[in-house]
């Protein structure tokens, strides 16, 4: 199932996308799509409805992050051993877990601010994993079934923030429109293998990630296990799992964008985004 939620920013309806492809409204259903509605139940009784009785929404109404107030964006870091090594980084023995601001998140194809004084800012195509179900010290092969769904994550980042400026990595990660999410939220049912998913980012129609989720190092199970070590995982809570090779600080020379650029990403089965770079603005 793909559920999504439409609408002008802040004021979004919840919806999902019918088997044919069209946008159908929930409003009537569901108050919203979030930590309420992720667990099973509420996600089997969507499921069961005839969607031919739900209203159509026509034309291409703009798309928010497909899960309304996220309580935690977990972000891993270096997941992938040859993106670890263009960033000239050693490969994790451990997973590195880092936080991104929930104020950063936003919808799939919302325009990217460039923060003020940015100098590099970049990409990362990313695989998003939204828990379902409350998670405290779960075992690997438990971890899935606290998972609601999977959705497309743009992790971007300005490197000179989060690298040169001292201290984590949170500085250059969660400045304000850093977290385009969706278009859809895909429930795990659909969604079977998320270790064998093709990901993909251009800039201005270039190709420059190319990646498969076989290469991460820690899974999908594996990550939401560990991070339930940590600290407890609940419904609506957003971890992005790394990104492939690709990202422009990794390029010869580095490139990083500037307004106008346009990123088009996607991974397979969780729908693209498209995204217009523009100059910081109060
Ligand atoms: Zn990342």
């Amino acid at each position: 199932m793909k559920l999504v939620r439409f609408g002008p920013q802040g004021s979004e309806r919840p919806g999902l996308i019918d088997t044919q492809g069209c946008l159908r409204d929930l409003g009537a259903v569901l108050p919203d799509i979030g930590p309420e509605q992720l667990g099973d139940a509420v996600l089997d009784s969507v499921r069961r409805l005839n969607w031919d009785r739900l209203p159509k929404v026509g034309g291409a109404p703009r798309l928010g992050c497909p899960v309304a107030r996220v309580g935690k964006f977990i972000a891993i870091g270096l997941n992938y051993a040859d993106h670890a090594q263009e960033a000239k980084l050693p490969v994790p023995t451990e997973p590195v877990v880092f936080m991104k601001a929930t104020s950063c998140l936003q919808g799939p194809s919302d325009p990217v601010m460039l923060p003020k004084g940015s100098l590099k800012t970049d990409w990362e195509v990313e695989l998003g994993v939204v828990i379902g179900a409350r998670a405290r010290h779960v075992a690997i092969k438990d971890a899935l079934h606290h998972v609601a769904g999977y959705c497309l994550v743009n992790d971007l980042s300005e490197r000179a923030f989060q690298l040169e400026r001292g201290g984590t990595w949170d500085k250059g990660k969660g400045c304000d429109t850093f977290g385009p999410v969706g278009p859809w939220l895909v429930t795990r049912d659909e969604l079977t293998h998320p270790q064998r998913l093709k990901l993909w980012l251009d800039v201005n129609g270039q190709p420059m990630q190319r990646g498969r989720t076989q290469t991460m190092i820690f899974s999908v199970a594996k990550l939401v296990s560990y991070v339930s070590q940590f600290m407890t995982l609940l419904p609506g809570d957003l971890i992005t799992t790394g990104t492939p090779p690709g990202v422009g600080m990794g390029r010869q020379p580095p490139v990083f964008l500037k307004p106008g650029d346009t990123l088009t990403l996607g991974i397979e089965g969780l729908g693209e985004q498209r995204q217009v770079i523009v100059p910081f603005k109060r």
